[in-house]
């Protein structure tokens, strides 16, 4: 399979596969390298122009006793599936994404991180085989170096498949916490929760149409298609409610909560985090779903106050999509301690810690983990006083 690749992406591209090829080398298996065309100019109706090369992925997919390695498979929970690592210009079936860790050669399944799939070239017939069996299966004594090779060589299809978009060089195997919790927001808005879970019962339903939110999103940021599910303000602010609840979780017993206070502490989400920051949104909402709502409204949807409000917090969203603005976030808190919240594209340069005057118009009574807020629009800022403590 040939992609095409921007020509600013090539050295990045090269350095990366330079890397795996001498990994691979090292243990003694087939090259991987890649073949590129010559340079390639299309001209666009604006009188601009892309130069790109066509680059295709150069090693062969181990065969061992008739069996092809086609995937490995790493089992990461009920609800999260499988981070699937494909071996270049083999496919395969969707249903893997989603199977429980199980050998189909010793008929166990068990807790075990890693399975290959294989497929038998004389039929078709795909098998799935757990790490510890591979060497009694394939009948070789080395597998787990020829498992090795497929990963870097599926590893080497994902660069290529990443080189492909323009973003290129800049392309990231991890997005930031922030931006993929608040896409995770707006994409439950949008369709609801998916699990991986789900999504595979789903499946095994015959419904194929459905995919788990983790996998929605991570595949929005990854090939910078977000299309219809750019996150509004409010899921930037989820986002980092989120982010700093699951940063701040004490100790946490269970092994869940603990992959979600350490994805948090680490701030960035790669591809085998994914399924876990999903999850993320919804155990912060389901912790505090069971709080009372703290704080009073204040004024009338649509009436005009004036209020003396503490500037408590300040944040901007950065847009996923650069046409779109960035929101300036603002929280204050009247004189008796009331959440109310301004959110606007303009920055004014308000500094935490101050009290201002404001005329300004309650747009809505909103509820946000547990405390009553009360989003102001169209302020005047009557006067600076400074805070007493
Ligand atoms: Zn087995």
């Amino acid at each position: 399979m040939k992609f095409r690749i921007p020509l600013d992406n090539i050295e990045w591209l090269q350095e990366r596969i330079g890397k795996l090829a001498k990994k691979a080398s090292k243990l003694g298996c087939p090259p991987i390298s890649l073949t590129l065309s010559e340079n390639l100019v299309e001209e666009h109706e604006d009188g601009s122009v892309s130069i790109y090369r066509l680059v295709e992925v150069v090693g062969e997919a181990p065969v061992l006793n008739g069996w092809a390695f086609v995937a490995r498979l790493h089992y990461l929970g009920a609800d999260e599936g499988n981070l699937v690592l494909v071996v270049p210009n083999q496919i395969l079936p969707e249903e893997f994404r989603v199977r429980p860790p199980q050998c189909d050669y010793c008929e166990t399944t068990r807790m075990r991180k890693d399975t290959f799939v294989v497929q038998d070239t004389s039929n078709g017939i795909y098998f799935q085989v757990g790490s510890d069996c591979l060497r009694d299966f394939l009948g070789h004594p080395h597998p787990e170096q020829v498992a090795q090779y497929a990963e870097w060589l599926s590893t080497a299809a994902e660069l290529v498949r990443a080189a492909e978009t323009q973003i290129g060089p800049a392309y990231q195997e991890r997005f930031s916490l922030e931006l993929f919790l608040a896409l995770t927001s707006a994409t439950i808005r949008k369709d609801g929760w998916v699990s991986r879970k789900k999504a595979r019962e789903a499946y095994e339903n015959g419904a194929k149409g459905l995919s788990a939110t983790a996998d929605m999103v991570w595949h929005m940021l990854a090939e910078d298609k977000i299309r219809e599910y750019i996150p509004s303000p409010q899921d930037h602010e989820l986002a980092v409610m989120v982010e700093v609840w699951a940063g701040d979780l004490p100790e946490p017993v269970e092994d869940y909560l603990w992959n979600l206070r350490a994805i948090a502490q680490a701030g960035w989400v790669d591809r085998r985090m994914a399924g876990f920051a999903a999850s993320m949104v919804s155990a912060y909402q389901r912790a505090h779903q069971a709080l009372t709502p703290q704080g009073e409204w204040i004024g009338e949807i649509g009436g005009r106050l004036t209020l003396a409000l503490l500037l408590k917090q300040f944040k901007v969203t950065e847009p996923i999509d650069p046409s779109q603005p960035r929101w300036y976030i603002y929280k204050f808190a009247d004189d008796v301690g009331n959440a109310v919240t301004w959110i606007t594209s303009c920055n004014r340069r308000l500094e935490e810690g101050r009290v201002y005057q404001v005329k300004a118009t309650v747009k809505k009574h909103s509820e946000f983990r547990g405390v009553r807020e009360t989003c102001i629009n169209r302020p005047v800022f009557l006067g600076v006083n400074l805070a007493n403590g």
